[in-house]
């Protein structure tokens, strides 16, 4: 009996499709996702995707920016999420496309409930996680037999753009040897001085992965002591993830990425 042969699911009109892009380099969309932009008939895409993906749409298919542009606000969740619900409604194949996965920090779960409230059909789409994926890109293994069996992914801020309160850091600096933070850039400081201040040791090996899996990804190597300063004095931008532990050692036999001809300046 021979295998039965891969099909994809079926786009239905009047449906979305949460679809995650990966943290950059086009080639991580998943073959769903890709099935996805081919067959759409409207995408709402982010700020983070690279655009290229757009290529894989048909020519009259409705491209909608959903991100910051031009000094305009960017559109609301709410938003962005009735913009789904009424374009399905217009009975459109419609894509959302979000970078990295959907589901990590990305509001794909607020849009979803608001499909769901809505009775529309949706489908989810993983991507490739910037805190996972775009650490492989650096030459760091998010965990290893030798160093860790926990991994957070924890969040830099609170919707003030602060410290998130809401962390219980003296549990999160015990129980998790590395921890990943997404939307850290500014608050890189203050994260250092908690988790010293709840035991860490300052020592601890720290890796600022900028744009990562982009032609232009950076990536910066402190400790916890030093991390704040190295940045600040560094021309590295945002968007970056930010992890702590003693992973981040591996790099310096593991950055696939540095040796190869196409490698981004460090
Ligand atoms: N859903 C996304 C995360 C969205 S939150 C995912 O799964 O990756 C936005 C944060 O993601 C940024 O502040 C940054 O911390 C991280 N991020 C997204 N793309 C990135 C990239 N290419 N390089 C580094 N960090 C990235």
């Amino acid at each position: 009996m021979g295998r039965a042969p891969f099909t994809f699911p079926e786009f239905t009109p009047g449906s979305v499709w949460l679809v995650g892009a990966g943290p950059g380099d086009p080639g991580l969309l998943t073959l769903i996702g890709r099935h996805a932009l081919e067959n759409a008939d409207a995408i709402v895409y982010d700020a983070l995707i690279d655009e290229r993906l757009l290529d894989f749409t048909r020519p009259d298919t409705l491209l909608e920016y959903a991100g910051k542009r031009g000094g305009r606000p960017s559109p609301t969740q709410p938003d962005i999420s009735n913009r789904l619900i009424e374009l399905a409604r217009a009975g459109h194949r419609v894509v959302r496309l979000k970078g990295g996965d959907p589901f990590v920090f990305g509001r794909g779960g607020e849009e979803a409930l608001a499909l769901a409230a809505a009775a529309v059909p949706f489908r989810v789409v993983p991507g490739v996680t910037a805190g996972i994926g775009g650490l492989a890109y650096a030459g760091i293994p998010v965990t290893h037999r030798d160093t860790n069996q926990v991994l957070a992914l924890v969040t830099g801020h609170d919707a003030q753009g602060l410290l998130p309160e809401g962390i219980n850091w003296a549990a999160l600096a015990r129980a998790a040897p590395v921890l990943v933070f997404y939307m850290a850039f500014r608050q890189l400081g203050a994260i250092a001085e908690r988790l010293i201040a709840e035991g860490r040791s300052p020592d601890e090996p720290v890796a600022v992965v900028s744009k990562a899996a982009r032609a232009d990804q950076k990536v910066l190597v402190a400790t916890l002591a030093t991390a704040a300063d190295a940045l600040a004095a560094s021309t590295i931008e945002p968007p970056a993830v930010v992890v702590v532990g003693a992973v981040v050692n591996y790099r310096q036999a593991l950055d696939w990425l540095g040796r190869t001809p196409s490698s981004p300046a460090e």
